[in-house]
């Protein structure tokens, strides 16, 4: 197919002008000491790696070198193995109710410090503050908060009376929300009995170390948390250690089915919360203007490093270029730049092997005959970005209709009838999230039925909570967490 131009067109009502926003940024200073260099969080102390190895994390938006942080070692996740085993047998006897106190403990805490937490995630990850002040925080607190309310009622949660805990849980998270992922795996792990070792993502070590500090803080009994910084090396020697019982990892679709394959034969309990690609599906009747901010809100929140991001717009066709007028509109008024300014909508893209990966997607998008279509929007000097961005003329067979792009990156996909929808929509190999705009009660519920995904989401998107369950189908995954869900996964039912 012939390469069709790709178009940039001015902003029909420009982020600037008469109403402009004044620059409104929060204190870097808020995120507290960066230490030059940080070791592991073992038995309740901060300790140095065993090897010489040492990784940088950098401020996406500045390429500024922040710390430098240990790449642990086999030796290390040995150590912190050891030290969640012998704080097991304590912390698995406690009542739930005190368990349950310091899990209440460390919620307040994070909500005292969520500032500089808030702070800390920004230039860690180069996700704009609004999002996490707004959103990442709250929900670590909530998910604190909710699992610390489970803790002194397993026997009722419906998996049997007196339900165990497993031991120990070998935790392996992402970059995207990189202390929200933390809360997702280690408040239900706790909250069961179990004590953790945690291994952060490389390129964004930091909260999860300030964390450490808050178990301190909270009092927390030493070895029930542990934090082993380092690379996919470290997650390796984590997942097939031979005295973790459990395994729990979020990223990638590949590493996902590398450690199901290490796993498998062993009596390892694991879940995975791998890609997606999800659908977000605007019938003719939808509220357009409300579909456009969930389109928005589906694909540009968190530069659209989601697992769960709405990347496939499937619009009816009678409406589609109402929809895409509309949405086009909207887009030029995202303000893209520095993650600390109050005002900015899409942050900075986490690393420079992120940006080149979406940008790599983007160019075979081009390759094969989509038209991209991105605002006028200057884009800072130094740091990682990428426009937001739209393909019209996409057709299912394309990379950018069937990958991952994990990046601001939207590919708009139409259909005349449900049926077709349910179709496109499912024709993909993930299933994590879909979504759905209509007005008409009967045609969510039917669309929910049919759409294989874990999450299914009408007239909103990107909503979550604690208390609802979260996983995938197919190549996304399996388990639950969040919700009554998540406690099966901690627990030997
Ligand atoms: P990734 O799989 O490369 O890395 C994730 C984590 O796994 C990192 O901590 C990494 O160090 C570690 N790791 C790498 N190789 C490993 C190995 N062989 N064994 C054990 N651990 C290993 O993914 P990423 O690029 O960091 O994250 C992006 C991906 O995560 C996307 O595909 C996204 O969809 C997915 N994600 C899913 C969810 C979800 O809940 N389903 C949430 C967030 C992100």
């Amino acid at each position: 197919m012939a390469k069709k131009k790709n178009t940039e067109e001015p902003a029909a009502k420009p982020a600037g002008g008469l109403f402009a926003y004044a620059p409104a940024p929060e204190s870097p200073a808020a995120a507290g000491d960066i230490a030059g260099s940080y070791g592991h969080f073992i038995g309740g102390e901060f300790v140095d790696s065993s090897g010489k190895e040492a990784l940088k994390t950098v401020n996406p938006a500045t390429e500024q070198v922040l710390a430098e942080f240990a790449r642990g070692t086999e030796e290390d996740v040995d150590r912190a193995v050891a030290a969640a085993r012998k704080a097991f047998a304590g912390w698995s006897a406690l009542p739930g109710s005190e368990r349950a106190k310091y899990l209440f403990r460390i919620a307040r805490i994070v909500q005292e410090r969520s500032r500089e937490l808030a702070v800390l995630e920004s230039i860690d990850n180069g996700k704009p503050i609004r999002e996490t002040r707004d959103v990442d925080l709250p929900l670590v607190a909530a998910h604190f908060f909710y699992y610390a309310g489970w803790a002194d009622k397993l026997d009722h949660a419906g998996f049997g009376p007196a339900p165990k805990p497993l031991g120990v849980a070998g935790q392996v998270i992402p970059w995207n929300f990189p202390l929200l992922m933390l809360a997702w795996k280690i408040a239900p792990a706790l909250a069961t009995g179990n004590t953790v070792v945690l291994k952060p993502a490389e390129t964004t070590p930091l909260t999860a170390l300030r964390f450490a500090e808050i178990c301190r803080q909270a009092g927390l009994p030493k070895g029930v948390v542990n934090i082993v910084t380092g690379d996919g090396r470290t997650g390796a020697a984590l997942t097939a250690h031979t005295d973790v019982n459990k395994v729990a990892f979020t990223g990638s679709t590949p590493v996902g089915r590398a450690i199901a394959r290490q796993l498998a034969g062993t009596r390892k309990k694991l879940s995975l919360e791998l890609g997606g690609k999800a659908a977000n599906i605007v019938f003719d009747d939808a509220p357009i203007d409300q579909a456009v901010e969930g389109i928005v809100n589906g694909i540009f929140f968190n530069q659209g490093h989601v697992c769960c991001a709405g990347s496939r717009l499937l619009v009816q066709e009678s409406v589609q270029d109402e929809v895409l007028d509309a949405l086009k509109r909207r887009m030029a008024t995202l303000r893209v730049g520095d993650p600390l300014d109050k005002n900015t909508d899409i942050g900075a893209i986490n690393s420079a092997e992120q940006l080149a990966r979406i940008t790599a997607l983007t160019e075979a998008g081009e390759a094969e005959g989509a038209e991209r279509w991105s605002p006028a929007c200057d884009l800072p000097g130094t740091g990682f970005w990428f426009k937001p961005t739209l393909f019209t003329g996409v057709s299912q067979a394309h990379r950018i209709a069937q990958e991952e792009i994990f990046g601001p990156v939207l590919s708009v996909l139409t259909f005349r009838t449900p049926a077709e929808a349910v179709e496109k929509a499912n024709n993909t190999p993930y299933g994590l999230s879909a979504g759905i705009w209509t007005e008409k009660g009967s045609r969510i519920l039917w669309m929910a039925n049919q759409l294989r995904a874990g999450v299914v989401w009408a007239n909103t998107f990107n909503k979550f909570d604690p208390t609802s369950p979260f996983g995938g189908y197919k190549e996304s995954g399996y388990g639950r967490e969040g919700g009554r869900h998540g406690l099966e996964a901690y627990l030997d039912v």
